[in-house]
């Protein structure tokens, strides 16, 4: 009797306290966005990221086990459907799961891609990727609001340090003045933001292969000296890129990695992942 007395006090202690400090189990599409929540939930919690290692964004497919941690969390940050279609549908199979699309929010700078249609690789400018601290941090907050000044306090600094990168970053791309082609066009933002020169993607901005007609354009531009230089990407076969390059005096430079795929998914992704786009582009303008 007297322990069963002790067990309904337990149990109304601990029904006494709900939800506090009861921070929301969080999912995210691709390591950026990971990166930048997991700098606003700091030591408080750590998203999951969806996309697998060497994974094509556009083609992002759930497994059961990835399907089921969607079903568990409370909130999916993510740059939206546009980028990954695949993550919209199991999305809309989680009634219960928020969903924060950063490409969809209307401060977000949206460009398009050269052949129309808007370009969900926003990321790309660090001037989203600040705005969406702060989109970040509102969400969770409005979640849990508990912790809604450590939310936002971590949002600031790390909108501090993004705004360093982007300044370095910004003086060491102020000596790439060569034209380039990429494998597909997604980087519209970056060239945008750091004024740089580009021939545009071999691939259209959703990676599907290109058609002989673009192919054939670019191989004509390459010939005539109008490409300075070339590069392939992480997961997609190089041979387009060197077949491009072949015979001509295109310099072919290291794979690009402008989804992350390539990256352990730590709250450092985004630096990682701009940082590295920046140098293995500059092997342009450093070509021999
Ligand atoms: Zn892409």
């Amino acid at each position: 009797m007297h322990t069963f007395i002790r067990v309904l006090a337990l149990s109304a202690a601990a029904l006494a306290t709900p939800a506090l400090a009861d921070v929301p189990k969080v999912q995210t599409d691709i390591p950026p966005v990971a990166a930048l929540v997991m700098q606003v939930m700091g030591d408080l919690g750590t998203p999951g990221v969806l996309l697998d290692k060497g994974a094509d964004e556009h083609d992002l497919q759930l497994r059961p086990s990835q399907m089921r941690a969607l079903n568990d969390a409370q909130l999916l940050v993510w740059v939206g459907p546009a980028l990954t279609p695949g993550l919209e549908t199991a999305r809309q199979s989680s009634p219960n799961l928020q969903s924060l699309a950063l490409l969809d929010d209307p401060a977000t700078l949206r460009l398009a891609y050269l052949d129309g249609g808007t370009n969900p690789h926003a990321w790309l400018d660090p001037t989203n990727a600040s705005l969406w601290l702060n989109l970040i941090a509102q969400r969770l907050s409005a979640l849990d609001p508990d912790h809604a000044a450590t939310y936002a306090a971590n949002a600031a600094t790390a909108q501090t340090q993004i705004a360093v990168l982007d300044a370095d970053l910004s003086r060491q791309l102020a000596g790439l003045t060569q034209s380039f082609v990429t494998y597909h066009d997604a980087y519209g933002y970056f060239t945008t933001h750091y004024r740089l020169p580009t021939a545009g993607g071999l691939a259209a901005g959703d990676a599907a292969p290109p058609g002989a007609a673009r192919l054939s354009t670019l191989r004509a531009q390459a010939e005539k000296g109008q490409i300075t230089c070339a590069f392939p990407e992480a997961q997609h076969d190089p041979a387009l890129i060197t077949n491009l390059a072949e015979g001509t005096a295109v310099f072919v430079g290291p794979p690009l990695d402008p989804v992350g795929s390539t990256l352990d998914p730590d709250r450092n992704a985004y630096d990682k992942l701009m940082t590295n786009l920046t140098q293995s582009l500059l092997t342009c303008a450093n070509k021999p």
